[in-house]
């Protein structure tokens, strides 16, 4: 098993959002996660990367054998977690292009793997977002300064494929995406599928699980995963809503 979360809580400013979640994850599975508005999906996945924000009052979470809530944000990064914002920040005077390769060479260095130098750096990059066509003109920008809610989530991507996480989080990655992108998206996503990489999608759309198949769908609410289906239930979820399939919020 990749991750096993058992019984999890969790707090935000005082306030109780997670409340005995369980959720297992194996190597090469994708599940998607939905919910309503403010049922906790970001709470849970800013919790697995070790957002500040979230503090884990009970519960255990185990990742690749290991106590993840032992490990620091660039540790869980170097063990292959990676988790894509739904607001990705903007982070001006830092350049995008030197960013990715110092993490990718603090990964490289976590993992015993050589430093990669600038020309192998860039000559890697072009293969990669070839392949998918994505414009390379983000790079020489600084990251997220200024970038288009379609750009930011393109340098997402970018990241992802030079990163090569085992666990994939991610937060709304379509939303606000033209039909062309989320094809773009799910392109990548997945080619990142190789029986080993695992991935959590949150996810409101029906395109992007149309064009990403989950194995697992999870409806979260009050604080737990109360339901759990295959892909069938999202379209049924997308047929009748929350409340039609038996899904009540209790704070509202
Ligand atoms: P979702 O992603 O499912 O829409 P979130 O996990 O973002 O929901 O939020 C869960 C709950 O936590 C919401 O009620 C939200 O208002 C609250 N919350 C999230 N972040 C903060 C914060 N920084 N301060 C206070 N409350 C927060
Ligand atoms: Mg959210």
């Amino acid at each position: 098993m990749l991750l096993d979360i058992k019984n999890l809580h969790v707090n935000i400013n005082d306030k109780e959002i997670l409340k005995g979640l369980d959720l297992q994850i194996n190597p090469g599975e994708v599940h998607a996660i939905m919910g309503t508005n403010g049922a906790g999906k970001s709470t849970l996945v800013k919790t697995l990367s070790a957002h500040y924000d979230c503090v884990v009052t009970e519960g255990s979470i185990t990742y690749k054998n290991k106590d993840l809530l032992e490990m620091d944000v660039a540790q869980r990064a170097n063990e292959g977690i990676f988790m894509s914002f739904q607001n990705p920040v903007e982070v001006p005077g830092v350049n995008n292009s030197y960013f990715l390769r110092t993490a990718l060479n603090e990964k490289n260095e976590y993992n015993g793997l050589e430093q990669i130098d600038t020309m192998e750096f860039l000559k890697h990059i072009k293969e990669e977002t070839g392949k998918f066509n994505i414009d390379r003109k983000l790079l020489q920008r600084d990251l997220n300064d200024g970038f288009s809610g379609g750009e930011k989530k393109r340098n997402e991507l970018i990241q992802l494929l030079l990163l090569q996480p085992d666990l994939i989080m991610l937060d709304e990655i379509d939303s606000g995406l033209d039909v062309d992108a989320i094809k773009t998206v799910a392109n990548v996503i997945n080619a990142m599928l190789d029986g080993k990489k695992s991935i959590i999608m949150i996810t409101h759309y029906d395109r992007l699980l149309e064009l990403v198949k989950p194995d697992f769908v999870h409806i979260i609410n009050n604080g737990k995963i109360e339901k759990t289906g295959d892909y069938t239930l999202a379209l049924e979820l997308d047929e009748k809503g929350f409340e039609g399939i038996g899904i009540k919020d209790e704070n509202k």
